[in-house]
């Protein structure tokens, strides 16, 4: 049950945060869990065991290096920018909470392009930020390349998803860049799924020629470090100077820390399993577009989920979760997607056992 706030706390608190409620990931412990995009095979255990190993020598009673040195010169290495150019947070989500602290506020302009990932808007609303809202096509989640362009001439942050939460399309690289030439503001390219997208698919190599991008990735999907905590973001020297100027300095904590430094070195290792997602991806988009007579719909994914309508969403997923334990996420009343389901792409046992539960789920109300 949600935490409740009382009438008298609510009076003094910050006005853009009164009428929040506490998160409600909606987590009930079931035995297959497809809700929350992790990979659910779990780390390679060679890197686990050398996860082990660093984590045995690290010293707690020292702070952690505020901008995680070593850790951010392996993501420099590896992504070929200088560590300037990189930040680590505690999560993505810290990055995108800095975003809004540092160029959000009152008198500023977020473009988001819902329906997309719930953070950004309550991240923007928390500190005082105007919403503009550039809606995506209701039939493939498409975004309007003229209307994006005019909404962002004068905004100071925009917000493109790439894979998109929860609808798993891109939003094409050459439009991310014209974004970037109309806005004068900064441009956030959340590419929190791109290890699971066609090559080709990022924003990054547009880094160097605009100074105003900045691109978002995560150890929480691909790499098996949800529970660690560590997400990190590219952009300009001078961007990511002003995150760091709002950032809390000891935010990544030294075992995150040395953890996350073992999967970076370690990274070829995840190459198999993110295949292996991805191979997963098309035979469950298959196995559940079999179930088109029963009035189910898939759309086409490039991350490890993939948004499903159906009838009745909301208590087939009730029922995949009482009767069946699988947990999968609900956005049936989210605007724009009625009836939508979002399925994280499992082992091929929990890919299985998914579509034969809503299959025996849709028949039963036939
Ligand atoms: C999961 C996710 C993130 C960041 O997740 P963290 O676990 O905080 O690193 C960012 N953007 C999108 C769209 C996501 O789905």
């Amino acid at each position: 049950m949600a935490q409740q706030i009382s009438q008298a706390v609510r009076a003094v608190m910050r006005p853009s945060a009164v009428s929040l409620e506490p998160y409600d990931p909606s987590f009930s412990p079931c035995r297959v869990n497809l809700s929350a995009n992790e990979n659910t095979y779990g780390m390679p255990a060679e890197v686990r065991d050398h996860v082990s190993q660093a984590l045995a020598q690290v010293a707690t009673n020292r702070y952690p290096k505020p901008m995680s040195d070593e850790l951010r010169a392996q993501i420099a290495e590896w992504h070929g920018v200088m560590p300037e150019q990189v930040i680590v947070g505690n999560g993505g989500d810290e990055l995108l909470f800095n975003l809004f602290l540092a160029f959000g506020g009152s008198g500023h302009t977020m473009v988001d392009c819902p329906p997309t990932f719930s953070v950004y808007r309550l991240y923007a609303e928390l500190v005082e930020t105007t919403v503009r809202d550039v809606r995506r096509n209701p039939e493939d989640f498409s975004i309007d390349p003229d209307e994006l362009v005019k909404a962002a001439t004068d905004a100071s942050i925009v917000v493109l998803t790439s894979p998109n939460n929860p609808t798993g399309n891109l939003v094409p690289t050459e439009l991310v860049a014209r974004v970037c030439e109309a806005c004068p503001g900064v441009v956030l390219a959340d590419e929190a799924y791109g290890e699971f997208s066609a090559a080709g698919s990022s924003a990054e190599p547009l880094l160097s020629g605009h100074p105003n991008l900045v691109v978002l990735h995560t150890l929480s999907k691909a790499y098996c470090m949800a529970g660690a905590r560590v997400g990190y973001l590219l952009g300009s020297p001078s961007v990511i100077g002003a995150l760091s100027a709002v950032r809390q300095p000891y935010s990544v904590n030294v075992l995150s820390q040395a953890a996350a430094s073992v999967v970076v070195s370690e990274r070829e290792a995840f190459e198999p399993t993110i295949a292996r997602i991805v191979s997963e991806r098309s035979r469950l988009a298959g196995g559940l577009s079999s179930l088109e007579r029963l009035g189910v719909r898939v759309w086409p994914s490039e991350a490890n989920f993939l948004l499903v309508r159906m009838p009745d969403a909301h208590r087939v997923r009730c029922l995949l979760r009482d009767e069946h334990s699988i947990l999968v996420r609900d956005f049936s009343s989210t605007p724009g997607l009625r009836d939508c389901l979002r399925v994280t792409v499992g082992t091929p046992a929990e890919n299985d056992e998914v579509v034969s539960a809503i299959s025996q789920i849709l028949s039963r109300e036939d």
